[in-house]
């Protein structure tokens, strides 16, 4: 798995991560334990928590679907965290990877390596074998 440096844009996007989850976390109710930050190609960014429910969906997921409902349509790296810790980077879950790698496989995704470093990875790279879309024509 070919792995990528972070740039300054790339930190810029964790403190946007943890801006939105510092604005929204509920410890009430222990909700929106996560944010997410993502730039799109077009240069926009745009960050969102995780909801939680029955059915609650990632940050990852909230995040993606605003930025397509504003219209984007590529995009370009993507962070969630989970707290304001240095160490504050999470990987997506298994479910957020299969949706990462059908919108967009070659998003990047800022991950901890095995040492705790933050680096970049392709969302392809995240999931093996993933499973693919039929299209039909
Ligand atoms: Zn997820």
């Amino acid at each position: 798995m070919r792995r990528y440096p972070l740039d300054s844009a790339d930190r810029e996007l964790i403190t946007l991560g943890l801006e939105v989850l510092a604005k929204n976390f509920d410890d009430g109710v222990y909700n929106h334990t996560v944010g997410c930050a993502l730039r799109c190609k077009s240069g926009k960014v745009y960050a969102g928590v995780n909801c939680d429910g029955n059915h609650g969906s990632c940050a990852e997921y909230i995040t993606v679907g605003m930025a397509i409902s504003a219209g984007e349509r590529e995009f370009d790296t993507i962070v969630a965290v989970h707290d304001k810790h240095l160490n504050c980077v999470i990987p997506p879950c298994g479910n957020c990877r299969q949706m990462l790698f059908e919108y967009c496989p070659d998003i990047f995704v800022i991950v901890n390596d095995e040492k705790g470093r933050l680096i970049k990875v392709k969302a392809r790279d995240l999931l093996p074998f993933a499973w693919e879309p039929v299209v039909v024509e």
